[in-house]
């Protein structure tokens, strides 16, 4: 079994019910982002508390 993020599954990336996507904040606080961590806030930026 991979180790696929529940959340996003994989891409990095959540769709809310609204149609709103935003970076997953599961990855974002386990450093898969790390790609693009010169443009990512931390996830507390966004008002998650982990
Ligand atoms: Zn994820």
């Amino acid at each position: 079994m991979e180790n696929v993020c529940p959340e996003c599954r994989g891409t990095l990336r959540v769709k809310e019910k609204d149609g709103t996507v935003h970076p997953c904040y599961k990855c974002l606080s386990e450093g898969k982002m790390d790609q693009h961590d010169k443009n990512i806030k931390d996830a507390s930026d966004y008002g998650i508390q982990l």
